[in-house]
């Protein structure tokens, strides 16, 4: 029978922040698959656990996803961590879930630490709608295209961003989404210098050019705000009118009603009637 691949979220900074269920998956999987084998084996020193580890990042996940799938096929249960935060999510394992998918093998995902949940959940933007953007392009173009295709998105966006790229994104995204929308910039979450800063994108520009961002971020982006309708014009006035006199109700009515619907004055209205 084949056997499991769990994929298991780690601290992103506090590791106090492991669960009791991520603990206990770490330690009766037949292997961890680990993005960084160093990384991961700080993590099982601290939790007391020694497990066979195999490598699984970037740059080898073609050639190393086929073994841990014939292993997973073979029986064996997989645990699959990223260095930080929950596998898969601009991390590896978005192709081995595919692979394990299609090969019909059971993926379970155990819920736990996320920068983009815990940044999205503390930083004061409207939560009720949002979108996860990863990370943008290095390049000055393609990361002003990324931009562009969200100039009308009004869901809160979220970013990954390292801090040596910080503030030429900050510049490209206030160049593109205007350097009043609101932005929370988050830093170091869960760790001891952990902050948040609500404000705007030319005072986040302003604060780091006098001092060199440090850290890891994820920044919240305010969503654009909903176009608001042309107002009514005097023609759209008169056709109303004209409507609703059609439809029985008599001038004085039509243009009362016409001036609520439209928002407009009733002797406007009344002119853009007569006309
Ligand atoms: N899969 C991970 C997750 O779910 O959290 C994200 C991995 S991605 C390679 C790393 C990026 O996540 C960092 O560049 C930063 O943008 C964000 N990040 C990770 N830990 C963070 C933290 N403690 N505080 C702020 N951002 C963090």
């Amino acid at each position: 029978m084949a056997g499991m691949l769990y994929l298991v979220p780690t601290p992103i900074g506090n590791l106090g922040d492991i669960s009791q269920r991520c603990r206990q998956t770490l330690e009766t999987a037949d292997f961890i698959a680990a993005e960084d084998t160093r990384v991961t084996l700080k993590l099982l020193n601290y939790l007391g656990i020694k497990k066979s580890l195999v490598s699984y990042y970037e740059h080898n996940k073609a050639q190393k996803g086929n073994v841990i799938l014939d292993r997973i096929l073979a029986g064996e249960t997989c645990a699959l961590v990223s260095d930080a935060g929950s596998p898969a999510i601009s991390d590896p394992g978005e192709e081995l879930v595919k692979q394990c998918a299609d090969a019909g093998v059971t993926v379970c995902a155990i819920p736990g630490p996320c920068a983009v949940i815990t940044a999205l959940s503390i930083s004061g933007q409207s939560t009720g709608r949002f979108c996860f953007e990863g990370f943008l392009s290095t390049a000055k173009k393609s990361r002003r295209e990324h931009l562009e295709a969200l100039v009308t998105e009004q869901r809160t966006m979220i970013f990954y961003e390292a801090p040596h790229k910080l503030l030429a994104t900050l510049e490209s995204m206030a160049e593109v989404f205007g350097a009043d929308r609101p932005i929370s910039l988050c830093r170091e979450l869960t760790k001891l210098h952990e902050e948040v800063i609500r404000t705007t994108l030319s005072a986040a520009i302003e604060l780091y050019n006098q001092q060199a961002p440090k850290g890891e971020f994820v920044l919240v982006v305010a969503g654009a705000k909903p176009e608001e309708k042309p107002a009514a014009t005097a023609e759209d006035a008169a056709a109303r009118v004209a409507e609703l006199i059609a439809s029985g109700m008599s001038r004085k009515d039509a243009v009362k009603q016409t001036a609520q619907e439209l928002k407009l004055p009733k002797n406007a209205v009344y002119d853009a009637a007569l006309k």
